[in-house]
């Protein structure tokens, strides 16, 4: 093991092949802070956090992630688009040309680990060429105490060079950037591309391949909280959704915004050390809990701020996609280590942006496993025309960029957890109420948060004619009243007041829905098809 040493703050890189005599290790979030001011790389922000920029890129870059293909991979990973083959070689020559790259550098190393429940715990070396990407290191994985550090040994290796452009005719690479998970060498090579996330992301998708085919656990993109009677409930959804605010709930203490593991144990533990909320138009009244989080120790990504160090939230100049990262513990409620067990509640979590879906549903088992596998959301993108329209996005599993292997493999495990854990399932419409993007609204969150906390405590009642409808299109069981929420706003029918164009954008959604789904039908058996929408469009 590469020498060293917590004390001085320093380590040798020659194992790596990194020449620099000392590299940076394990500094302060303080010290990284400080450096990274010096260096005019960010700045503070009032509030106290580090705001940076990330650069080129100010999100993930799907189409330039790839997985080396060899033994451990060929059989097992599902390749196509979301999982691209890379050459062996081509990863060493091009893992060569990187280290060449950081040869004379300032480097920041950090040892960190993922997975909360000891008995899954998976130690990770991160190095990096930018003090503030060591600072979300910090943030967003696991630290380990000192006595940890006397001996560590890293399992998983993340090298990480913002700056390294790739040659794509050369290296094998679509671009200049690139995110390379092997799991022979067990490195996660990311390149050419500062955004954060593909840290953290990289090593999800390591995750999401070793356990379920090492360990018996299914790894799961949602996010987990656990409430005063030590229930559980998870938040499955796709970017923006709402994970990472609904879990983060005064009355709930939080486990994780983000990424967890399922155990056979029947309790699910979070991957990571901290959030990586979303800011775009954040407000304090709204979002008090993720607002106050934003303080010294937090950095805050690609947001716009004035002379004095004021962040305007609702600027999304930079881009729509400005984030903070904090260590866990800069949210009060939180549970100690990050683990729960007993989980009662399943929701899943969907901006509909054509706004016909309920904004809380009960799902069957059937539909649970169907809608699970679809992974439903939509996207509102503008056209040239400057016209918006909504747009459909299915990712299976809610989080198809991230699962190597096929979605029913992970789409199994979770079927037999929900049916040996009893779950209730539900299904939550985050997005439009009152029509589509452009006419309707966005749900309430106080809406939202009622919906989901009469779920919680068993408020909505059992699932009898009287107490629900079924949607004479999705199937779904729809609640008719709810504490906190007015009636009128439960039946997305009636919010939109004109039966018609009702009608109309829901078959549009279900005929989507059973198009999706047409590339899982010779997996699926009989029940999960069971489980879709119960009429379309012809
Ligand atoms: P990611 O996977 O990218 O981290 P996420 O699922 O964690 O995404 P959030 O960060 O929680 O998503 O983003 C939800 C966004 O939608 C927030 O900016 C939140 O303020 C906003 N929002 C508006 N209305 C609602 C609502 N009714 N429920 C949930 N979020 C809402
Ligand atoms: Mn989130």
């Amino acid at each position: 093991m590469t020498a060293s040493d917590p004390k001085t703050k320093s380590i040798s890189l020659k194992d790596y092949g990194i020449k620099n005599e000392r590299a940076h290790y394990q500094l302060t979030p303080d010290e990284l802070h400080e450096i990274t001011i010096k260096k005019g790389m960010g700045r503070e922000a009032s509030s106290g956090a580090l705001a940076v920029s990330t650069g080129e890129f100010t999100g993930r870059s799907p189409m330039d992630r790839f997985i080396v293909k060899d033994e451990i991979t060929e059989d097992k990973i599902w390749w196509g688009k979301i999982n691209i083959p890379f050459e062996s070689d081509k990863f060493d020559a091009l893992y060569d040309k990187v280290i060449a790259y950081l040869n004379d550098k300032e480097l920041f190393v950090r040892d960190c680990y993922s997975c909360a429940d000891p008995d899954y715990r998976m130690n990770i070396r991160v190095i990096n060429e930018y003090p503030w990407s060591n600072l979300f290191v910090y943030n967003m994985f696991l630290r380990p105490d000192e006595e940890d550090l006397k001996d560590f040994e890293a399992e998983w290796t993340v090298i990480n060079a913002p700056g390294f452009y790739a040659e794509p005719e050369i290296d094998g690479t679509r671009q200049h950037n690139f995110a390379i998970l092997n799991f022979s060498k067990k490195i996660a090579l990311v390149g050419g591309t500062g955004y954060t996330g593909e840290i953290k992301k990289g090593i999800f998708s390591a995750l999401n391949f070793i356990l379920p085919v090492y360990k018996e656990v299914l790894p799961m993109h949602c996010s987990a909280n656990i409430g005063e009677a030590g229930d559980t409930a998870l938040f499955f959804g796709l970017s923006g959704t709402g994970k990472t605010t609904l879990s983060t709930d005064p009355l709930r203490k939080l486990i994780g915004d983000d990424e967890h593991g399922w155990t056979k144990k029947n309790s699910v533990f979070n991957f990571e050390g901290g959030c990586y909320a979303k800011v775009i138009d954040l407000s304090e009244e709204k979002e008090p809990e993720i607002y106050q989080a934003i303080k010294k120790g937090a950095i805050l990504e690609n947001v716009v701020m004035d002379d004095a160090g004021v962040v305007d939230y609702t600027d999304s100049t930079v881009t729509q996609n400005t984030r903070v990262s904090y260590p866990i513990y800069h949210i009060e409620n939180i549970q100690e280590p990050s683990i729960g067990d007993n989980i009662k509640n399943i929701f899943f979590l969907t901006a509909d942006a054509f706004g016909v879906l309920p904004p809380i549903s009960k799902l069957t088992p059937s539909q649970a496993a169907y809608h699970f596998i679809s992974g439903y959301t939509a996207k509102v993108a503008g056209t040239e025309a400057g016209v918006v329209e909504p747009v459909t996005e299915f990712s299976a599993c809610f989080g198809a960029p991230f699962m190597p292997l096929h979605p029913t493999v992970y789409a199994e495990m979770l079927s037999k957890k929900m049916k040996e854990s009893g779950v209730n399932v539900w299904l939550v419409n985050t997005g439009w109420t009152g029509g589509p993007y452009g006419v309707g609204t966005r749900m309430k969150l106080k809406y939202t948060r009622a919906m989901i906390h009469a779920a919680l405590s068993g408020k909505l009642g059992l699932y009898t004619y009287d107490t629900y409808h079924i949607h004479s299109v999705f199937g779904v069981a729809q609640p008719r009243e709810c504490p906190g929420v007015p009636t009128s706003v439960l039946s997305p029918r009636a919010t939109w007041n004109n039966d018609d164009a009702y009608y109309k954008t829901a078959f549009k959604l279900s005929n989507a829905f059973r198009h999706n789904f047409k590339k899982f039908e010779s997996y699926a058996n009989e029940e999960i098809r069971r489980g879709g929408p119960q009429r379309y469009a012809f």
